[in-house]
């Protein structure tokens, strides 16, 4: 059976003291390890979430990764740095990464395989527009988005990893798929992934991210392919993340 995972993502939000005083709330407020639980800081607060979630089971995250392992890259955080502060996991391909700052196949792949060199776990973000998914790409879309990290660093190394099927039409919309949609799909993953490897496929947590909220994440999280979530907006408050967590 697998384990689940909800991990926050706070994004470019809050400022130091209100992000240590909601990683402190959310620790506070873990009184069951029935799952994993994870939140992803901005880069700069990272080492100050770190000493609050020291020793307990809340695991820090970030929200992206260099897709280099160092030297001129003026601007970019690498795994190593990351590594150094204690971080578990790392966001790569979100959305809004994508599509703000051009981050492409090719470029997620290179930071996936970067974060896992330095033992940090790369949460994939995969998932299709409004416009693909009318025009019944999305499974075409998510195929290329996986085949470029299985071409690089190939299918062993979803052993440790992590994958997020978030639409990009319901991230931040308020506009959530339904727990049938998002099953659909979460199942078409792991069908992808089982047709190279059994045991991965069986293995690997594959999160439902977008605007999953305490009110949706029940009927989500009892799908047989869906294994926790990726949470931006209600993410920021301890009191809803931890509804949401104490929903699995
Ligand atoms: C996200 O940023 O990954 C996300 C799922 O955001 P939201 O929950 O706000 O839609």
């Amino acid at each position: 059976m697998r384990r689940s995972l909800v991990v926050g993502n706070w994004k470019m939000n809050g400022t130091r003291a209100s992000s240590e005083s909601l990683a402190k709330g959310i620790v506070a407020g873990l009184v069951s390890d029935h799952a994993d639980i994870a939140v992803c800081a901005p880069y700069v607060y990272l080492p100050y979430i770190a000493e609050v979630v020291k020793g307990t089971e809340l695991a820090l995250g970030s929200q992206n990764v260099a897709d280099q392992a160092s030297g001129a890259y003026t601007g970019e955080i690498s795994a190593t740095m990351l590594k150094e502060i204690g971080v578990t996991y790392a966001l790569v391909g979100h959305s809004e990464r994508r599509s703000y700052y051009g981050d492409t196949d090719a470029s997620v792949a290179a930071r996936f395989k970067q974060a896992q060199e330095q033992g940090i776990i790369p949460i994939l973000c995969v998932g299709e527009t409004l416009e693909e998914r009318e025009q019944d790409k999305t499974f075409s879309v998510i195929n290329k988005q996986l085949d470029a990290v299985i071409d690089l660093v190939g299918i062993a190394s979803f052993d440790a990893a992590v994958i997020a099927y978030e639409p990009v039409w319901a991230i931040g919309t308020g506009k959530t798929a339904t727990d049938e949609q998002a099953q659909e799909v979460h199942y078409y993953i792991r069908q992808y992934i089982a047709a190279k490897d059994q045991v991965i496929a069986d293995k690997i947590q594959i999160l439902y991210g977008g605007s999953a909220k305490p009110d949706n994440a029940k009927g989500l999280f009892a799908m047989p392919d869906i294994d926790g979530g990726l949470i931006g907006g209600a993410s920021l408050d301890a009191e809803s993340f931890l509804k949401i967590f104490n929903s699995i």
